[in-house]
């Protein structure tokens, strides 16, 4: 897509309301839909006054100083009266501010907040002339990680990989990070040579001899999408819209594991229309990543701990292709709205895995998403934290990664089933598709989803609403009308595991897939003798297990129960596993005795340089 075709020169108040970025007709929108931006308390900007609408990058990425360095050229669209822009930055060198005529700028860097950054306030110019921003990253960058080579599966070349959900795209690029606010974005960027660097936009497939590499994103995203990986790395097409990009030596591995991605988009074209953003691709990252993916538009990053060989895991390419509509496309106002991003999304993922596996295989997913959310909600009730279970979340003044919590993800899933079974699936997937195109390029936040919801999917089919719409946004717990879940093939795993339980060994586990291996362990009673785990292992070899899963569930077991035969191959695991979901779990289970205690921090000593800093931020809380 070329960037004409993309809302650039639109006036002002368009911006707020009208849905032109679109290639179809408009259509009207009604008034509760936001005409301003919401207060994001976790930005500085004040997009209501001055908003961003496209950034030219011209940067270098220096791997000996570890810094990302150049210019940063800001268009921008203003009312009448705003006399200043405002911009998060964090960390950030400032070398000069320029207008395009090259006057020097007024601005003032404000004093830093640890979470939030510096406010950067640039006082605009008379006439709308773009502003020039050089600037460096410091080596306090928190989105940015860079590995050495030893850190990579080539160990040849080093790695740069940036995460830039919640707040740290701050930390590299100046602009305003809000997901309220939505910009185009073309960039140059230098690399090594022998090096491909890789973006949310449109990618290159060959390594540049120059190492100069040239990016446009036509379409308007909000800046946590921001993305660049730089590395040794090669692509591989899937079908004539997907593909693969990974260290050459994992090259093959991840194209014969993800070789149903086509598939995939083509079952979630079917489900909610057109997929808007071009090409889908994949980059498998090194195992220092600290997510399971994410949600890049065009180019998903992933962890290789999905890479089990045999497809198992790869409903997370399901979950992080249905964030190019949920997300991607309709994007949540603030981070205290962020069920809307993830609840849609593990319904969109449950959906296409449906469709993909069949109804047996999604019920184990929405049965391990049961299992997750209600355990995750007793935890945070035993904390003291029970204001954390609600849907719609405060979390000014703190981190907004402590939403990233199996409320929005899984709470937020069973309320859209939920309403899905009140209304029957053909008239919510109406609801779903028609939802998707109105909000499509723009944010949503849940004060104008309620209403939006009761029109649309309630009234229009002339059904009374839900009567506790409301409990399961605003209250703590989980609600009377949650969902009842069965999976006939856990129902199987019941069996073996009460067989296991009276001794009885021979149970078929012939057909069990990952999912079948996660749900037995988890099912197994918390504490064992040491004795038990040795006959587990013996007969099922755990331990040994190329399947992230099975081994982040397993390994808790084995740490809980101090089983030292595991304890070698689990801080292998630790060491070279930077996923969050794995670690927490696993050093929480360790912290419990007191021998427990001096290995998770002999192991966390040795682990803590392979991390990225969002896990890091979690872990020294736990550990220190
Ligand atoms: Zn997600």
């Amino acid at each position: 897509m070329k960037r004409k075709s993309i809302c650039a020169g639109m006036a002002f108040v368009a911006f707020f309301q009208l849905n032109s970025c679109l290639n179809k007709p408009e259509k009207n929108i009604s008034d509760d839909i936001m005409k301003v931006y919401v207060q994001d308390p976790h930005s500085y900007a004040r997009p209501n006054e001055a908003a961003i609408e496209h950034l030219k990058l011209d940067i270098k990425v220096d791997f000996e100083n570890k810094k990302v360095s150049g210019i940063c050229d800001l268009s921008y669209i203003k009312s009448a009266k705003a006399k200043s822009i405002v911009l998060d930055t964090k960390s950030l060198n400032i070398h000069e501010i320029t207008y395009s005529d090259g006057t020097v700028a007024n601005y003032q860097l404000h004093e830093e907040d640890p979470i939030l950054g510096a406010a950067l306030e640039i006082t605009l110019p008379h006439d709308n002339q773009n502003i020039r921003i050089v600037y460096e990253s410091s080596n306090r960058a928190e989105a940015l990680q860079w590995l050495s080579p030893q850190q990579t599966a080539g160990k040849k070349y080093p790695f740069l990989f940036t995460q830039s959900q919640a707040i740290l795209a701050r930390s590299w690029i100046p602009l305003q990070d809000s997901p309220g606010v939505r910009f185009t974005y073309e960039a140059r960027v230098q690399v090594p040579t022998g090096m491909m660097a890789l973006m949310s936009a449109e990618n290159p497939q060959n390594i540049q001899n120059d190492g100069v590499y040239h990016f446009e994103m036509p379409q308007p995203i909000p800046s946590y999408l921001m993305c660049l990986a730089v590395g040794n790395i090669d692509f591989a097409p899937v079908g004539s819209r997907t593909g693969v990009y990974a260290e050459p030596s994992v090259l093959d591995e991840a194209h014969e594991e993800f070789n149903e991605m086509d598939e995939m988009l083509a079952i979630a074209e079917k489900l909610y229309d057109e997929y808007r953003w071009g090409r889908y691709d994949l980059l498998v990252l090194p195992p220092s990543f600290p997510f399971g993916g994410m949600e890049n538009p065009r180019i998903t990053f992933a962890t290789p701990t999905i890479l089990a060989g045999d497809k198992s895991l790869v409903s997370l390419v399901a979950h992080e292709l249905a964030h190019s509509w949920s997300g991607n496309l309709v994007t949540n106002a603030t981070w205290n709205d962020f069920w809307l991003n993830e609840g849609f999304t593990v319904y969109f993922e449950h959906r296409i895995m449906e469709a993909l596996k069949g109804k047996e295989y999604a019920d184990m997913l929405s049965a391990l998403s049961l299992q997750g959310l209600r355990e995750e909600v007793a935890a945070f009730i035993k904390s003291g934290k029970s204001e954390d279970t609600k849907l719609k979340l405060d979390l000014a003044g703190r981190n907004p990664d402590d939403g990233v919590t199996a409320i929005a993800y899984d709470k937020g899933y069973y309320f859209l089933r939920y309403l899905e079974s009140y209304v029957g699936r053909e008239k919510f997937d109406d609801f779903l598709k028609d939802y998707f195109d109105k909000f499509a390029f723009k944010t949503n936040y849940t004060e104008a989803f309620i209403p939006y919801v009761q029109r649309e999917l309630f009234e229009k089919n002339g059904l009374e609403p839900i009567p506790d719409l409301k409990e399961w946004i605003y209250d703590t717990g989980l609600p009377k009308t949650l969902p009842a879940v069965h999976s006939t093939r856990f129902a199987k795993v019941d069996e073996a595991v009460s067989a296991w339980k009276k001794g009885q060994y021979q149970i078929n586990t012939s057909d069990w897939s990952s999912h079948e291996w996660v749900y037995f362990i988890t099912q197994l009673p918390e504490e064992r003798s040491s004795g038990d785990l040795e006959k587990l292992d013996n007969m099922f070899h755990f331990t040994r297990s190329g399947n992230a899963e099975i081994l982040g569930v397993w390994f808790v077991l084995v740490a809980q129960n101090l089983y030292e035969p595991a304890f070698p191959a689990m801080k292998q695991f630790l060491i070279h596993t930077g996923r969050r979901k794995f670690l927490m779990p696993i050093y929480t289970a360790l912290l419990k005795t007191q021998k427990g205690q001096a290995l998770a921090k002999e192991i966390y000593a040795q682990a803590r340089p392979n991390y990225h800093f969002v896990a890091v931020n979690s872990l020294d809380v736990l550990l220190r």
